[in-house]
Protein backbone atom coordinates (compact mmCIF):
# COMPACT_ATOMS: atom_id res chain seq x y z
CA UNK A 1 0.00 0.00 0.00
CA UNK A 2 2.94 2.36 0.99
CA UNK A 3 4.76 1.28 -1.62
CA UNK A 4 1.16 1.76 -4.24
CA UNK A 5 1.48 5.49 -2.33
CA UNK A 6 4.85 6.04 -3.31
CA UNK A 7 4.67 5.12 -7.03
CA UNK A 8 1.57 7.33 -7.32
CA UNK A 9 3.49 10.22 -5.84
CA UNK A 10 5.83 9.81 -8.54
CA UNK A 11 4.00 9.19 -10.96
CA UNK A 12 2.01 12.72 -10.76
CA UNK A 13 5.54 14.80 -10.06
CA UNK A 14 6.31 13.58 -13.57
CA UNK A 15 2.84 14.15 -15.30
CA UNK A 16 3.23 17.61 -13.86
CA UNK A 17 7.09 18.19 -14.29
CA UNK A 18 7.77 18.51 -18.40
CA UNK A 19 4.62 20.89 -18.28
CA UNK A 20 6.21 23.55 -15.63
CA UNK A 21 10.26 23.11 -17.45
CA UNK A 22 8.72 23.42 -21.11
CA UNK A 23 6.33 26.05 -20.55
CA UNK A 24 9.59 27.76 -18.15
CA UNK A 25 12.04 27.25 -20.85
CA UNK A 26 13.84 29.97 -21.88
CA UNK A 27 14.09 31.01 -25.60
CA UNK A 28 17.49 29.42 -26.58
CA UNK A 29 17.17 26.09 -24.20
CA UNK A 30 14.29 25.68 -26.74
CA UNK A 31 15.86 22.55 -28.26
CA UNK A 32 15.98 20.62 -24.97
CA UNK A 33 12.03 20.48 -25.45
CA UNK A 34 11.85 17.43 -26.98
CA UNK A 35 14.14 15.80 -24.15
CA UNK A 36 12.33 17.18 -21.60
CA UNK A 37 9.10 15.10 -23.03
CA UNK A 38 11.02 11.81 -22.73
CA UNK A 39 10.37 12.16 -18.95
CA UNK A 40 7.03 10.90 -19.78
CA UNK A 41 8.88 7.21 -19.84
CA UNK A 42 8.77 7.37 -16.21
CA UNK A 43 4.63 7.61 -15.43
CA UNK A 44 4.56 5.38 -17.90
CA UNK A 45 6.58 2.88 -16.79
CA UNK A 46 5.42 3.22 -13.49
CA UNK A 47 1.72 2.54 -14.64
CA UNK A 48 2.65 -0.03 -16.20
CA UNK A 49 4.32 -1.74 -13.17
CA UNK A 50 1.05 -1.06 -11.05
CA UNK A 51 -1.52 -2.47 -13.94
CA UNK A 52 0.34 -4.79 -15.84
CA UNK A 53 -2.07 -5.00 -18.61
CA UNK A 54 -1.55 -4.16 -22.28
CA UNK A 55 -4.71 -2.03 -22.14
CA UNK A 56 -3.74 0.17 -19.98
CA UNK A 57 -0.34 0.37 -21.52
CA UNK A 58 -1.83 1.58 -24.54
CA UNK A 59 -4.11 3.84 -22.91
CA UNK A 60 -1.34 5.54 -21.05
CA UNK A 61 0.67 5.83 -23.89
CA UNK A 62 -1.79 7.61 -26.25
CA UNK A 63 -3.06 9.84 -22.81
CA UNK A 64 0.73 10.91 -22.29
CA UNK A 65 1.26 11.47 -25.84
CA UNK A 66 -1.57 13.98 -26.45
CA UNK A 67 -0.83 15.54 -23.24
CA UNK A 68 2.73 16.41 -24.58
CA UNK A 69 1.45 17.27 -28.09
CA UNK A 70 -1.33 19.41 -26.97
CA UNK A 71 0.96 21.13 -24.45
CA UNK A 72 3.40 21.51 -27.39
CA UNK A 73 1.13 22.98 -29.69
CA UNK A 74 -0.34 25.19 -27.22
CA UNK A 75 3.07 26.56 -26.28
CA UNK A 76 4.50 27.31 -29.29
CA UNK A 77 2.99 30.05 -31.75
CA UNK A 78 5.22 28.45 -35.02
CA UNK A 79 6.58 24.60 -35.25
CA UNK A 80 9.40 24.32 -37.57
CA UNK A 81 9.49 21.00 -40.01
CA UNK A 82 12.67 20.14 -37.69
CA UNK A 83 10.72 20.51 -34.23
CA UNK A 84 8.03 18.40 -35.35
CA UNK A 85 10.45 15.49 -36.95
CA UNK A 86 12.15 15.40 -33.28
CA UNK A 87 9.21 15.19 -31.44
CA UNK A 88 7.77 12.43 -33.39
CA UNK A 89 10.88 10.83 -33.74
CA UNK A 90 10.63 11.00 -29.41
CA UNK A 91 7.58 9.74 -29.25
CA UNK A 92 8.60 6.97 -31.80
CA UNK A 93 11.74 6.10 -29.35
CA UNK A 94 9.76 6.38 -25.89
CA UNK A 95 6.81 4.09 -27.65
CA UNK A 96 9.49 1.58 -28.15
CA UNK A 97 10.80 1.57 -25.35
CA UNK A 98 7.67 1.50 -22.81
CA UNK A 99 6.62 -1.37 -25.45
CA UNK A 100 9.85 -3.73 -25.01
CA UNK A 101 9.96 -2.76 -20.97
CA UNK A 102 6.30 -4.16 -21.17
CA UNK A 103 7.13 -7.10 -23.13
CA UNK A 104 9.22 -8.38 -20.58
CA UNK A 105 7.80 -7.12 -17.35
CA UNK A 106 4.09 -8.70 -18.79
CA UNK A 107 6.17 -11.79 -19.64
CA UNK A 108 7.94 -12.09 -15.89
CA UNK A 109 4.57 -11.40 -14.32
CA UNK A 110 3.40 -14.22 -16.03
CA UNK A 111 5.79 -16.69 -15.67
CA UNK A 112 5.79 -15.93 -11.60
CA UNK A 113 2.60 -16.52 -11.39
CA UNK A 114 2.51 -20.01 -13.07
CA UNK A 115 5.42 -20.93 -10.81
CA UNK A 116 3.88 -19.68 -7.82
CA UNK A 117 0.98 -21.96 -8.99
CA UNK A 118 3.35 -25.10 -9.49
CA UNK A 119 4.79 -24.40 -5.90
CA UNK A 120 1.54 -25.16 -4.12
CA UNK A 121 -0.45 -27.24 -6.48
CA UNK A 122 -0.23 -30.97 -6.57
CA UNK A 123 0.14 -31.78 -9.90
CA UNK A 124 -1.62 -35.34 -9.72
CA UNK A 125 -5.10 -33.91 -8.30
CA UNK A 126 -4.67 -30.69 -9.12
CA UNK A 127 -5.51 -30.05 -5.24
CA UNK A 128 -3.41 -27.55 -3.07
CA UNK A 129 -0.30 -29.32 -1.27
CA UNK A 130 1.28 -29.55 2.13
CA UNK A 131 3.12 -25.99 1.37
CA UNK A 132 -0.23 -24.20 1.11
CA UNK A 133 -1.55 -26.23 3.80
CA UNK A 134 0.85 -25.03 5.82
CA UNK A 135 1.22 -21.19 4.88
CA UNK A 136 -2.33 -21.50 4.92
CA UNK A 137 -2.73 -22.60 8.71
CA UNK A 138 0.08 -19.62 9.38
CA UNK A 139 -2.43 -17.25 8.39
CA UNK A 140 -5.70 -18.51 8.81
CA UNK A 141 -5.19 -18.94 12.24
CA UNK A 142 -4.30 -15.99 14.24
CA UNK A 143 -6.81 -14.34 12.16
CA UNK A 144 -9.55 -16.32 13.44
CA UNK A 145 -8.59 -16.01 16.82
CA UNK A 146 -8.27 -12.05 15.93
CA UNK A 147 -11.78 -11.51 14.85
CA UNK A 148 -13.26 -14.54 17.19
CA UNK A 149 -14.16 -16.86 14.25
CA UNK A 150 -14.44 -20.79 14.65
CA UNK A 151 -12.40 -22.44 12.71
CA UNK A 152 -12.80 -26.44 12.13
CA UNK A 153 -10.46 -28.94 9.92
CA UNK A 154 -11.27 -32.56 8.64
CA UNK A 155 -8.49 -34.79 7.52
CA UNK A 156 -9.38 -37.22 5.45
CA UNK A 157 -7.60 -40.81 4.54
CA UNK A 158 -8.55 -43.67 1.50
CA UNK A 159 -9.30 -46.79 3.59
CA UNK A 160 -7.32 -49.74 2.37
CA UNK A 161 -5.54 -47.61 -0.27
CA UNK A 162 -2.76 -50.00 -0.58
CA UNK A 163 -4.96 -53.00 -1.10
CA UNK A 164 -6.27 -50.60 -4.70
CA UNK A 165 -2.32 -50.19 -5.18
CA UNK A 166 -1.67 -54.02 -4.65
CA UNK A 167 -4.74 -55.27 -6.44
CA UNK A 168 -5.29 -53.19 -9.92
CA UNK A 169 -1.75 -51.25 -10.07
CA UNK A 170 -0.31 -47.70 -9.31
CA UNK A 171 -1.96 -46.30 -12.62
CA UNK A 172 -5.54 -47.44 -10.97
CA UNK A 173 -4.10 -45.96 -7.32
CA UNK A 174 -3.69 -42.65 -8.97
CA UNK A 175 -7.31 -42.45 -10.53
CA UNK A 176 -8.60 -42.53 -7.11
CA UNK A 177 -6.90 -40.39 -5.53
CA UNK A 178 -8.19 -38.20 -8.54
CA UNK A 179 -11.47 -39.40 -8.16
CA UNK A 180 -11.53 -38.83 -4.35
CA UNK A 181 -10.16 -34.89 -4.90
CA UNK A 182 -13.18 -34.23 -7.53
CA UNK A 183 -15.76 -35.15 -4.86
CA UNK A 184 -13.89 -33.18 -2.51
CA UNK A 185 -13.67 -30.36 -4.91
CA UNK A 186 -17.50 -31.01 -5.62
CA UNK A 187 -18.52 -30.68 -1.71
CA UNK A 188 -16.29 -27.29 -0.43
CA UNK A 189 -16.83 -23.76 -0.54
CA UNK A 190 -14.50 -21.41 -2.36
CA UNK A 191 -13.87 -20.14 1.15
CA UNK A 192 -12.63 -24.27 2.09
CA UNK A 193 -9.05 -25.08 1.76
CA UNK A 194 -8.61 -28.44 0.60
CA UNK A 195 -5.13 -29.87 0.34
CA UNK A 196 -3.49 -33.48 -0.99
CA UNK A 197 -1.72 -33.55 2.62
CA UNK A 198 0.62 -36.42 1.09
CA UNK A 199 0.05 -39.96 -0.14
CA UNK A 200 -3.51 -40.91 0.14
CA UNK A 201 -4.58 -38.49 3.03
CA UNK A 202 -6.21 -34.66 2.43
CA UNK A 203 -7.45 -32.00 4.67
CA UNK A 204 -9.54 -29.23 4.16
CA UNK A 205 -9.74 -26.08 6.46
CA UNK A 206 -12.99 -24.57 7.35
CA UNK A 207 -12.64 -20.70 8.29
CA UNK A 208 -15.73 -19.30 10.02
CA UNK A 209 -17.07 -22.87 10.75
CA UNK A 210 -18.57 -24.22 13.90
CA UNK A 211 -17.47 -28.43 14.21
CA UNK A 212 -21.24 -29.39 14.01
CA UNK A 213 -21.02 -27.72 10.09
CA UNK A 214 -17.85 -29.29 9.78
CA UNK A 215 -18.99 -32.87 11.05
CA UNK A 216 -21.95 -32.61 8.55
CA UNK A 217 -19.77 -31.70 5.36
CA UNK A 218 -17.42 -34.16 6.90
CA UNK A 219 -20.47 -36.97 6.86
CA UNK A 220 -21.41 -35.70 3.26
CA UNK A 221 -18.24 -36.58 1.76
CA UNK A 222 -17.61 -39.69 3.35
CA UNK A 223 -21.35 -40.63 2.07
CA UNK A 224 -20.60 -38.97 -1.52
CA UNK A 225 -17.31 -41.38 -1.89
CA UNK A 226 -19.37 -44.06 -0.73
CA UNK A 227 -21.39 -44.40 -3.16
CA UNK A 228 -19.71 -42.81 -5.76
CA UNK A 229 -18.64 -44.92 -9.28
CA UNK A 230 -15.40 -45.77 -9.03
CA UNK A 231 -14.13 -48.25 -11.68
CA UNK A 232 -10.76 -49.36 -13.53
CA UNK A 233 -10.91 -51.67 -16.97
CA UNK A 234 -14.96 -51.47 -16.21
CA UNK A 235 -14.71 -53.28 -13.04
CA UNK A 236 -16.57 -51.73 -10.13
CA UNK A 237 -13.96 -51.05 -7.32
CA UNK A 238 -15.22 -50.32 -3.68
CA UNK A 239 -13.77 -47.18 -2.56
CA UNK A 240 -14.43 -45.63 1.26
CA UNK A 241 -12.69 -43.34 3.07
CA UNK A 242 -12.24 -42.27 7.06
CA UNK A 243 -12.26 -38.92 8.68
CA UNK A 244 -11.14 -37.20 11.72
CA UNK A 245 -12.95 -33.31 12.29
CA UNK A 246 -12.10 -31.26 15.13
CA UNK A 247 -12.86 -27.37 16.18
CA UNK A 248 -9.20 -24.86 16.88
CA UNK A 249 -9.49 -23.91 20.57
CA UNK A 250 -6.43 -21.41 20.71
CA UNK A 251 -3.67 -24.23 21.01
CA UNK A 252 -0.29 -24.38 19.50
CA UNK A 253 -1.26 -25.77 15.04
CA UNK A 254 0.98 -28.94 15.85
CA UNK A 255 -1.41 -29.81 18.95
CA UNK A 256 -4.10 -29.05 16.98
CA UNK A 257 -3.16 -31.08 13.71
CA UNK A 258 -2.54 -34.28 16.44
CA UNK A 259 -5.48 -33.12 17.92
CA UNK A 260 -7.58 -34.15 14.10
CA UNK A 261 -5.39 -36.49 13.57
CA UNK A 262 -6.24 -38.74 16.42
CA UNK A 263 -9.98 -37.96 15.53
CA UNK A 264 -9.21 -40.13 12.50
CA UNK A 265 -7.31 -42.96 13.78
CA UNK A 266 -10.11 -43.36 16.10
CA UNK A 267 -12.45 -43.57 12.77
CA UNK A 268 -9.95 -46.29 11.29
CA UNK A 269 -9.75 -48.24 14.68
CA UNK A 270 -13.54 -48.22 14.71
CA UNK A 271 -13.84 -49.92 11.73
CA UNK A 272 -13.41 -47.28 8.39
CA UNK A 273 -15.92 -45.46 6.71
CA UNK A 274 -16.89 -43.26 8.91
CA UNK A 275 -16.56 -39.87 10.86
CA UNK A 276 -15.24 -39.26 14.07
CA UNK A 277 -15.14 -36.02 15.99
CA UNK A 278 -13.22 -34.89 18.46
CA UNK A 279 -13.77 -31.78 20.89
P1 LIG B 1 -5.72 -47.59 6.01
O1 LIG B 1 -7.13 -47.94 5.73
O2 LIG B 1 -5.28 -47.97 7.37
O3 LIG B 1 -5.45 -46.16 5.73
O4 LIG B 1 -4.84 -48.45 5.01
P2 LIG B 1 -4.08 -47.96 3.73
O5 LIG B 1 -3.72 -49.14 2.92
O6 LIG B 1 -4.85 -46.90 3.03
O7 LIG B 1 -2.82 -47.21 4.37
P3 LIG B 1 -1.29 -47.38 4.17
O8 LIG B 1 -0.69 -46.17 4.84
O9 LIG B 1 -0.85 -48.71 4.63
O10 LIG B 1 -1.05 -47.26 2.62
C1 LIG B 1 -0.99 -46.07 1.93
C2 LIG B 1 -0.51 -46.38 0.53
O11 LIG B 1 -0.62 -45.23 -0.32
C3 LIG B 1 0.92 -46.80 0.46
C4 LIG B 1 1.49 -46.07 -0.75
O12 LIG B 1 2.07 -46.97 -1.64
C5 LIG B 1 0.29 -45.42 -1.39
N1 LIG B 1 0.56 -44.16 -2.04
C6 LIG B 1 1.09 -43.04 -1.50
N2 LIG B 1 1.17 -42.05 -2.45
C7 LIG B 1 0.67 -42.56 -3.59
C8 LIG B 1 0.48 -42.03 -4.93
O13 LIG B 1 0.78 -40.87 -5.23
N3 LIG B 1 -0.06 -42.84 -5.87
C9 LIG B 1 -0.44 -44.13 -5.56
N4 LIG B 1 -0.98 -44.87 -6.51
N5 LIG B 1 -0.25 -44.66 -4.33
C10 LIG B 1 0.29 -43.90 -3.34
MG1 LIG C 1 -2.50 -42.92 5.25
MG1 LIG D 1 -5.25 -45.09 4.01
Amino acid sequence: MRRKGLLWSIIIIFTILPIIIDFNLKEELQRLSTFIWSLYLIPNILIMIIYPKWKVIIGTAIFYSAMKYIAFFIEKESISQLEMIALILESFVNGAILFTVSYFRLGYNKLLEHTQKLIIIDPLTGLYNRRYFDLYMEKTIPLSLRINSPLSLIMIDIDHFKRINDNYGHPCGDEALKHISEIIKANVRNSDAYVRLGGEEFAIILPNTHLDEGQILAERIRKAVEQSNFAHHNEQIPISISLGVSLYKGEEIEGFLEKVDKALYRAKENGRNQVVVLR
